[in-house]
Order: C-alpha cells, then structure tokens, then sequence
C-alpha cells in the first residue's frame, strides 16, 4: 500500500449531491478496493497511475476554525472515500475530524463498509440525528471477497446491530445490486432488526469498470452473461421492473413501508425499516442536477 501524507487547505466541501450540504473526504483513494468503485475516477484527478485500492493520500488540514458554521446542515462521509478504510486505525483523520466538529450542530451521515466505527460510537452518538450506513450486497463471503477487501458481512452486520441498538439511525444499503446474484430479500430479512432503513440501488456499469465486471461475470457466472448483456449492453430495465414489483409484494407481506427515489433519509428513527428504491436513481441525479 502506498500512503502519502498531504496538506490540504479545507477539509469540508460543498456538495451538489441531493442527500447532503457538504461532503468530507479525509483520505484520497480506498484500500478496500471495491471493483465496481465509481469513485475511481478519482485518480484522474489526483495524479495517481497506481491501481485504485493500492494508495492512500491521508489528509492534514488546519483545526476547523468555526464549526458552529455546520449547525443544522448535512454533512456526508465520504463521497469519494471510505471514512473507516483500515488506514484509519493509525491515522485517525476521521476520528480528529468528528472531535474538530463535536458539538457543532451538524448533521453527520457516514457510509462504510467497516466495523472500526464503532470505536468512535459515543462521539457518533454526540451528534444530532447522525445516520451510518454499512453497505452489504451478498451474504457470500466469497463473493464479498472477490468484489472488495472490506470486513466480512457479518462484522458489518455486527457493527450495524450495536449502533442501533445505541439508537443510532441505521441503514442496510443494499449496493450495488448484481443481478441474478444479490439476493435483496435475504439481506432485507437478516437487516430488518438492526436498521430503520433499507436503500436499494442497482449496479450501474459505466467508466473503467465495466469490462472488469463483465469480464467477473464471464469468466465465473458465464450462465449470467445473457442477462448483463441485456441490461448493460442492450439498456434493458425488465429485470429492474421486475424485482421492483417483487420487492413491493415481498415487503407488503412482511409489513414493511416501500418507496421509490424518497427522502426517508431525513426522517427520524423508525421502529421498522422502511424500504427505499433508488433503482431509477440516474433520473433523480439529473433532476437534481437541473435543480
Ligand atoms: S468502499 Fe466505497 S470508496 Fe472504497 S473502494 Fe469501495 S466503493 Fe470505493
């Protein structure tokens, strides 16, 4: 792993992304190398020839000088990064970030596919309304394995039960979605005691990765191939439609709330989950866009 250490002038940055004000980004580039990563792009902008997952930039920046100025808006780790990526454990950036920004009123959303959060549950605790999600999208460790270097599922699931039973906001992001290899409605099943949210996205192949997973999809599910060729080559939304009628009538059964591209995310905490599909989400990225 190469790590670079980096001085940066701000930390914390605006963001147009419509689930947040301002996004945070303590490292430059993710050891847990994800190979659907759509962050990876970031090594365009950073200088970086290396293999995405094989560097990491670790961030200094001058002490916050007013937090206050982050009461009450959003604020979203990480964007571009993973905020509890295993640097963290040494360098702690996420850890001096959260301390720099404790009792300021701002509202913290952080997503990870780690269980070192939980050693910075209290301060997490601390802030109004914070929410963390843990994405999971298999319950075949080996196929976790072949897709990112992340902890188990079951360490996130873990991770995921303590923080709500902290009475933290939690959510199971179901992400990405591969076809005719998540099973959405296992995962749904062993989430639904441990979030108060459920996202559901679909894996979205464009950029450098897509011949990666095309090429996973060959060579290991090759009975899968028609399929991604449909949906990815062809453009076809029919298996989307359909797990999106079959996700609406399995959740109805179960009793739990089902919505499509809603802001549950901003709502308190719930006693059962409610479902959220973002299987359409390229439309709402547009439209906030234009917004
Ligand atoms: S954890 Fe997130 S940022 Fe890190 S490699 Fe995976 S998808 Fe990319």
């Amino acid at each position: 792993m190469i790590i670079n250490k980096i001085k940066v002038k701000e930390i914390i940055t605006k963001s147009n992304l419509p689930v947040c004000d301002y996004s945070v980004n303590p490292y430059v580039g993710c050891q847990h190398a994800c190979k659907y990563c759509y962050a990876c792009f970031m090594k365009r902008f950073t200088g970086h020839n290396d293999d995405w997952g094989t560097f990491v930039d670790v961030k200094y920046w001058d002490k916050i000088k007013n937090p206050q100025k982050y009461n009450g808006k959003e604020l979203f780790l990480c964007s571009v990064t993973d905020p509890y990526q295993p640097c963290e454990e040494e360098y702690q950036r996420t850890k001096i970030l959260l301390e720099e920004l404790k009792g300021s009123g701002a509202k913290l959303s952080i997503s990870t596919k780690s269980d070192l959060i939980l050693r910075d549950l209290e301060l997490i605790k601390s802030f109004p309304n914070a929410r963390v999600s843990w994405s999971i999208n298999t319950l075949d460790e080996d196929f976790k394995n072949d897709m990112d270097k992340g902890v188990s599922i079951e360490r996130r699931f873990n991770a995921m039960k303590i923080f709500h039973d902290a009475g933290v906001r939690t959510t199971c992001f179901i992400s990405p979605i591969f076809p005719g290899i998540t099973d959405v409605k296992a995962i749904i099943e062993m989430a639904e005691d441990k979030c108060n949210l459920i996202w559901l996205e679909n894996l979205n192949l464009r950029g450098t990765f897509k011949p990666v997973i095309i090429s996973y999809i060959k060579q290991t599910r090759p009975e899968l191939y028609p399929l991604y060729d449909e949906i990815y080559n062809k453009g076809s939304n029919l298996y989307w439609q359909e797990l999106d009628a079959d996700l609406q009538k399995f959740a109805s059964e179960k009793g739990l709330e089902y919505k499509t591209n809603d802001d549950s995310f901003l709502k308190p905490f719930e006693a059962k989950p409610v479902i959220v599909n973002y299987f359409y989400h390229s439309k709402i990225k547009k439209s906030a866009k234009k917004s």
